[in-house]
């Protein structure tokens, strides 16, 4: 059974996108924990999702995947349809789906930029735009937007990301504004490199030993605590933070 926590989530809604593998899969349970009903959002990985939907329901809350690309206006809409008919509104949203790219600028593609925007800002706009008049209505909502560490530095090799990222920084403070009067809080984590999928894909083993030389935590993060920051903005606890971006980087850029 959930813990009956302190952090006023038990009963909420809440979609993760992307949260099939990773940083979304972690935030999943997290929430998950704290009795909120979650809605596992996957792009192609089926298997993970159930699986994960699973071991949610045996923490006694109610789950369910849902497949669609975040950047895909048709599929946004089918993935709030299937959750309203399945869980119930959507109280809180963590825009996670994400995808990267390496790649010099005098490289990319038009096709590439418009794939790295598509995923990782216009799927954030088109989820919030869709959550937006339900949380109006009740005057409670929560948004985290996980966007990166590169989206405030930029990075050489990573600008499209980098771009994408601060773009949805500048989204998150924007929106914050606009929907705070409303009880709606819009918030950013910024992670540094963490440990997943996405990181293993960059980076061989001696650019991430380099770079955790660079660390001063000597590591490199963990989904668990990006999930934390996640739950923490989440919660009743963080009621008057809004348009804030939460760096968890183990002190690399400060
Ligand atoms: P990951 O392990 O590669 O997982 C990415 C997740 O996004 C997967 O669940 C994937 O779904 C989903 N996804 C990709 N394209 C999608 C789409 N069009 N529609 C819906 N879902 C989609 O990545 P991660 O490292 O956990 O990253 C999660 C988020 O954290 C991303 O926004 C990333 O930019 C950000 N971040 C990561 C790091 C890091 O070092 N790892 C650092 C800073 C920020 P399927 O597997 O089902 O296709």
């Amino acid at each position: 059974m959930p813990v009956e926590g302190h952090n006023g989530l038990k009963g909420r809604i809440c979609l993760v996108t992307g949260a099939s593998r990773g940083i979304g899969a972690a935030v999943a349970r997290a929430v998950a924990v704290e009795g909120a009903g979650v809605a596992v959002n996957y792009f192609s990985s089926e298997r993970e999702a159930l699986l994960l939907v699973d071991e949610l329901k045996a923490l006694g809350v109610p789950a369910l995947a849902v497949q669609g690309d975040v950047g895909s206006e048709a599929d946004v809409e089918a993935i709030f349809k299937n959750i309203e008919t399945e869980l119930g509104q959507v109280d809180m949203l963590i825009n996670n789906a994400g995808i990267s790219l390496r790649a010099l600028v005098t490289e990319t593609s038009t096709a590439q930029w418009q794939k790295v925007m598509d995923t990782n800002l216009k799927g954030a706009f088109l989820c919030c735009r869709r959550a937006l008049p339900h949380m109006i209505r009740q005057q409670f909502g929560r948004i985290v937007n996980i966007a990166s560490i590169w989206g405030i530095n930029g990075a050489a090799c990573e600008a499209i990301y980098a771009a994408s990222k601060g773009g949805l920084i500048s989204l998150t403070k924007s929106l914050a504004k606009e929907v705070g009067p409303l009880g709606i809080n819009v918030n950013a984590v910024s992670p540094g490199p963490v440990e997943t999928d996405m990181l293993r894909k960059e980076l061989d083993n001696e650019e991430r030993n380099n770079l955790v030389t660079e660390i001063p935590a000597g590591r490199l993060g963990y989904p668990e605590e990006v999930a934390s920051a996640c739950v923490y903005l989440l919660s009743r606890h963080s009621s008057y933070i809004n348009g804030q971006v939460l760096v968890l980087d183990g002190g690399w850029k400060i």
